[in-house]
């Protein structure tokens, strides 16, 4: 049985005096989820990582939204794995539609940030999607497939069912234009199946496929209600505490 996962992704929104004001609200939040089994946290800028990392502590999931896969180096303004891993983050996004759209990042790249994140035992949060004209030319399917086959090159089959999938459609991300749950559904499957595929059923019945694009309070259940959607990854709903608050209420 797979656990639930709900995670926020903040993108660049909130300075540390709004995130700590969020998170003192939030901070009970992870223990309802808990005797719920279902798993909750936000992924948040690198600035607030350490002040919402402690008030939350291990109350919620405190992940970051992107990193570097090399330890150090003369990268400027990138953020390395030991860096998160000092402040005792473990799980971090890969291949967001943003960074994917404005910063040009491939799945080849991501597939180096998911090696790099594994090795260091933390988790990967990686996403995949169609542009809306991939997805009116009918080529969703091929087009998601090549970036799961992509980005998880020369992962082993011990450490796939530590990486977590996100599907989100690049049309329905922050676009209050959602994709309904039978196409939601139909894509995940369709993942799962791939790494069925890759890595056979053990596997693929142990990995967790999230749905993103403009999930609300009143939409979430119907997806995590799907058999191959194990949770979802939110954006503009999670900046609001109560709102994010409601995802979980809305789903028990
Ligand atoms: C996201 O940021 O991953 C996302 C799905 O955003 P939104 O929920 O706002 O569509």
């Amino acid at each position: 049985m797979r656990r639930k996962l709900l995670l926020g992704n903040w993108k660049m929104n909130k300075t540390v005096t709004e995130a700590k004001a969020f998170a003192t609200e939030a901070k009970t939040l992870g223990r309802e989820a808990r005797a719920n089994k279902i798993d909750m946290g936000i992924c948040v800028p690198y600035v607030d990582l350490a002040p919402v990392k402690k008030i939350l502590k291990n109350s919620l999931i405190v992940g970051a939204e992107n990193c570097n896969e090399l330890d150090h180096g003369a990268y400027t303004g990138e953020i390395s794995i030991p860096m998160l891993k000092d402040l005792n983050i473990s799980w971090c996004i890969i291949g967001h539609s943003e960074r994917r759209m404005y910063y040009a990042e491939t799945s080849e790249h991501c597939n180096k940030k998911i090696l790099a994140l594994l090795e260091n035992k933390m988790t990967p949060v990686y996403c995949c999607g169609e542009s809306l004209e991939t997805y009116e030319e009918g080529k969703t399917k091929e087009f998601v497939e090549e970036q799961i086959r992509v980005g998880f090159k020369n992962v082993s089959a011990e450490d796939a069912s530590k990486v977590v999938i996100a599907y989100e459609p690049i049309w329905s991300i922050g676009t209050g234009k959602n994709a309904s749950k039978e196409i939601a559904e139909d894509v995940c499957s369709f993942i799962r199946g791939i790494i069925k595929e890759l890595y056979g059923s053990k596997v693929s019945n142990k990995i967790r496929i999230l749905y993103g694009g403009s999930v609300k309070p009143n939409n979430i259940k119907e997806y995590l209600t799907q058999d191959d959607i194990d949770g979802a990854l939110v954006g503009g709903a999670s900046l609001d505490v109560n709102s994010y608050k409601e995802l979980l209420t809305n789903l028990l």
